[in-house]
């Protein structure tokens, strides 16, 4: 009998789930369906260059609508899925019935909104109509606070302030992208904003939006547009409505199955296995998105992948661009290559493996990071500092070792 596949959310992940599926050699029905009205595109340059660029933010597609066409996946657009029957194999949308015999939820998440008086007043940006809703506003002098220092709140105000906006960034923490930087970088982020006009606080507690004003402790600054960069919120009220298991985020094992047999999860709505590291990992980047998406996919065309790629992200703001590998937590010393307006930071574990790096206009360092953590093996640290050193031979050599 022919099967029938159903991806909810026509996000990164979704997207390159059902595209992999079927190259897999899937031969059932796929469908892919997104609350939102564009196929799959890209997020990352909503807070960065359609922001700062001329004229209304437009969708950067990952793939060709012949993409899908061609595998004949069907693309149900501006449609929501409001429920799963998990023991009948359905769901609901928009009052249709949809029967399936293997479901994906890669449903990602939202922007948190702030929740204080007047929070509904503030901005956020996940989609391209928040870029849409954002852009006009950022004119030329208009006064625009930033409410969180993570990488959104960072990208929007750098991206204001290239448009000629006074931009003001308040955080609660004491310190910039305090989840993924060390201290050091975290110093070198704050400096970075400065020096292009950012007025950039910590340690403040924002209490109430108003229709002119953003009030904190003491101080109450006067803002034209108020933009909440507060993280976001994964979309897992489906999954917990249907008795799939959650824990701040979908549980999927390193195939991507969740704890319902015929139910799949990929993407930044996943708290998925990682085989890497041996334990559940809840990622919210870019590349994730892709290769669990991809993962996941192959699996439910039958294949056993298991996922252990190693995390990486990027952003960028003020024309620096900043790499992140692996995970710091092991990190017990540094090894910094490079000079200030290019450099890599090494993050060695106690047994003297790579086991992250923080890049700066590093893309090649942070590259061989990768592989270095991948090899998971003691690295030559004298070799790694000296900034003449071959880093390609020393990733062959760890292979090798
Ligand atoms: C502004 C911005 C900038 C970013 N920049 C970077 C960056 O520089 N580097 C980096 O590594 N990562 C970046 N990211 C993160 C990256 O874009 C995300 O990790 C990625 O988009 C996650 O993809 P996803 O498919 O898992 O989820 P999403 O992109 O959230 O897609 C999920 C889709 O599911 C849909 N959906 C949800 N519920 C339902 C439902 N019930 N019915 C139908 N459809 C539903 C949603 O509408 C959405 O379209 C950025 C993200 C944002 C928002």
């Amino acid at each position: 009998m022919r099967q029938n596949a159903l991806i909810i959310g026509a996000g990164q992940a979704g997207g390159y789930a059902a595209v992999s599926l079927r190259d897999a050699g899937f031969t059932g029905g796929i469908t892919l369906i997104g609350e939102e009205t564009e196929r799959p595109y890209e997020r990352p340059p909503l807070s960065k260059e359609a922001l700062a660029g001329p004229g209304e933010p437009a969708a950067q597609y990952f793939h060709a609508e012949a993409k899908y066409s061609d595998r004949a996946i069907g693309l149900r657009l501006g449609l929501r899925v409001e429920g799963i029957d998990a023991a009948a194999g359905a769901v609901w949308a928009g009052g249709e019935r949809l029967d399936y015999d293997m479901l994906l939820l890669a449903t990602g998440g939202r922007a948190r909104r702030l929740s204080l008086p007047g929070g509904e007043r503030a901005h956020v940006m996940r989609t391209l109509a928040d870029a849409r809703a954002l852009r006009p506003l950022l004119l030329p002098g208009a006064r625009v606070v930033c409410v969180g220092a993570g990488v959104i709140g960072l990208e929007v105000a750098a991206s204001a302030r290239k448009l000629g906006c006074a931009v003001t960034v308040l955080e609660t923490a004491p310190q910039a992208m305090a989840r993924s930087l060390t201290p050091e970088m975290s110093a070198w982020l704050e400096a970075l904003h400065r020096t292009n006009g950012v007025d950039i606080r910590f340690g403040v507690t924002v209490h109430e939006i108003t229709a002119t004003h953003v009030v904190c402790d003491d101080t109450a600054l006067p803002a034209d547009v108020v933009v909440a960069g507060v993280g976001m919120v994964r979309n897992t009220e489906l999954a917990e409505a249907a008795g799939v298991a959650c824990d701040g985020g979908i549980l999927v094992d390193a195939h991507g199955r969740s704890s319902v047999e015929t139910i799949f999860a990929a993407g930044d709505v996943a708290a998925a296995f990682n085989a890497r590291y041996g334990r559940v990992l809840r990622l919210e980047t870019w590349r994730h998105a892709m290769s669990h998406g991809i993962c996941v996919g192959r699996n439910m065309a039958g294949d056993a992948a298991v996922y252990d790629d190693v995390p990486w992200f990027w952003t960028d703001q003020h024309g620096e661009n900043l790499q992140l590998a692996g995970l710091l937590d092991d990190a017990v010393t540094t090894i910094r290559r490079g000079v200030p307006a290019s450099f890599c930071l090494f993050h060695l574990d106690a047994g003297g493996r790579v086991v992250a790096a923080t890049g700066v206009n590093a893309t090649r360092e942070v590259r061989a990071a990768q592989e270095m953590i991948r090899a998971a093996r003691p690295v030559d640290a004298a070799a790694l500092e000296n900034p003449a050193g071959n880093l390609q031979k020393l990733v062959v050599e760890l292979r090798r070792a």
